[in-house]
């Protein structure tokens, strides 16, 4: 080592953490310090003397001439280290010592440059996804938002930001244009845009009709909360104004967030909708047809219901004509018997009405309705077939009046089916003394709809089965009565099950949630 050098590098040079090589003009390594001495696995007293190839066969020729006009030179080249591995070291030359000597100053940016090229592939890769995914995919800027948010918490006149959304609608389209649509994959070019990518790289607005706005609020409430992730069904619309039904999701990772990047994924729902709603219209008609079924199973009964006030109109008209043929017509006689005449018309109009209600196929309506009236309702149908079945009825009605939300027609429909299956177990079997008993009651947040009988049960390999449609014990069963009452019952929220035993009866316990603050339309009993 020359003089130079070895005052050049005096001990504080071995702790810098780069390594430092000086060289010679010729490219002769002089000496290194102690961190090229561990990167590169040999003592400097080994090396000092050696040409820069001896040392570091995979360099480029060594050239002066390479220097700039300061002296200079930047580049990177790949060593083999101690260990074998080999490096990139982004290298550093520079004229020292009055441009006696080169001082190479080396980065070991393997690792920096692994972690670049990880991060590159992870974009790629992200990037493909992006685009191959069958879902449309948005990435958002959502940076402005989130200023005028800040700008408006500091006001400090903000504590819910829901209310104030829900308030503030006009706020809410204002969030929407200020979030702009930096990318968007094919799919969502397809679904949205009839081809054209750059009209859909413009704010978020034109794809939110009105009615979707409080779906836009609630995400960002989520995004500004702190939640994961915001899903929904809502209604979005395309750039040509097309209102299409749609799984809208928002996802709201910390590093994208910080970004104020968000990523949006829609899925179009059409077909999905328009099969619920095919399945809808055919579980109404099937209820439909059961109904009509159920009017005939009772046609006994309606047909004493509408005879019995025929038969009194009958009567009394008789007995008005007598009234009005005596010699001094008794009219206060007349007008009482006319009152009852009246009467006993509205009540065969009514049972009339009611048999229409049931007959008809309108579709369901949900409204708040009376489970102890829906109970009255059904009652009148079957009184006929409990009394020809010999049956003691008896109802428990809940004295709290529950309130369900349901379509009356229908709930009457499952409380006549119920009803009925309980007489035809019970017929069916020869009970001795047969029971039926209907109740309600309330319990937490539930009504609660009992149908018990003391009839034959239901044997343990059918009650998996009974809810299965065309499942039936009976000879000219359909099988479908239960089956149609869970359909009905679930699309209301509810539930129906069954507590048996064989030989003790069976009772079926139905389960509907209630109704908060709804007035019934039926009078309450
Ligand atoms: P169906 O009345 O046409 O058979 P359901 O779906 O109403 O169709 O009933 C299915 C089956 O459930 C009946 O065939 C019967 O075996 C059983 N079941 C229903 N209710 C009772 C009951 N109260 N007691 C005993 N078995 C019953």
């Amino acid at each position: 080592m020359t003089p130079r050098a070895s005052t050049a590098l005096g001990s504080l040079f071995d702790l810098v953490p780069e390594c430092l090589v000086l060289r010679g003009r010729d490219g002769r390594i002089l000496t290194w310090n102690a961190a090229a001495e561990r990167l590169y696995g040999r003592p400097r007293a080994e090396v000092a003397g050696l040409a820069g190839h001896e040392v570091f066969a995979g360099d480029p020729a060594w050239d002066p001439a390479l220097l700039d006009p300061t002296g200079e030179w930047r580049g990177e080249v790949t060593r083999t280290a101690a260990d074998g591995s080999p490096r990139t070291i982004r290298l550093h030359w520079q004229l020292v010592d009055g441009g006696l000597e080169i001082l190479e100053i080396g980065h070991d940016i393997t690792l920096a440059r692994a972690a670049e090229e990880a991060l590159r592939k992870s974009e790629h890769r992200y990037r493909n996804l992006f685009q191959a995914m069958a879902a449309s995919f948005w990435e958002l800027d959502f940076y402005p938002v989130g200023e005028m948010l800040y700008r408006l918490r500091k006001t400090g006149a903000i504590t819910d930001w829901p209310a104030h959304f829900a308030a503030h609608p006009e706020f809410v389209r204002e969030m929407m244009r200020a979030t702009r649509v930096i990318d968007v994959n094919d799919q969502t070019v397809a679904l949205f845009g009839r081809g054209d990518k750059q009209a859909l790289l413009t704010s978020v607005e034109p794809f939110w009709p009105e009615a979707s706005s409080p779906v836009f609020a609630a995400s960002v409430v989520a995004a500004v909360t702190g939640a994961q992730n915001y899903a929904t069904e809502t209604r979005l619309r395309t750039i040509d104004g097309v209102e299409f039904p749609a799984l809208f999701t928002a996802c709201f990772p910390p590093d994208t967030m910080n970004k104020g990047t968000l990523l949006i994924g829609v899925i179009d729902l059409t077909e999905r909708v328009a099969a619920q709603e095919a399945l809808a219209r055919m579980q109404t008609e099937m209820a439909h047809a059961s109904r009509v079924a159920l009017l005939g199973e009772l046609s006994a009964s309606i047909a004493h219901e509408v005879n019995q006030p025929l038969g009194a109109i009958a009567a009394n008209g008789a007995a008005g004509m007598r009234w009005l043929s005596r010699e001094e017509p008794d009219l206060g006689e007349v007008r009482a018997l006319t009152e009852r005449i009246i009467s006993d018309a509205q009540r065969a109009a009514e049972i009339v009405k009611r048999v229409r209600t049931l007959a008809s196929g309108v579709p369901p309506e949900r409204l708040p309705v009376s489970l102890n009236a829906i109970i009255r309702d059904a009652a009148t149908f079957l009184q006929h077939e409990i009394r020809d079945a010999g049956v003691s009825f008896a109802t428990r009605l809940s004295p709290d009046s529950p309130v369900v939300q349901a379509d009356r027609v229908q709930l009457q429909q499952v409380v006549v089916i119920l009803a009925l299956n309980a007489l035809q177990a019970m017929s069916g079997a020869g009970s001795a003394r047969p029971a039926l008993t209907i109740r309600t009651a309330t319990e937490g947040d539930e009504a609660r709809l009992e149908v018990e009988d003391n009839g034959p049960g239901i044997p343990e390999e059918a009650r998996a089965r009974i809810f299965d449609s065309f499942f039936t014990t009976k000879p000219g069963g359909m099988g479908l009565g239960l089956a149609i009452a869970q359909s009905i019952l679930r699309d209301c929220g509810g539930s129906i099950g069954v507590e048996t035993a064989q030989g003790a009866g069976a009772r079926f316990v139905v389960r509907l949630p209630l109704c908060e603050n709804g007035s019934p339309t039926h009078t309450k009993v």
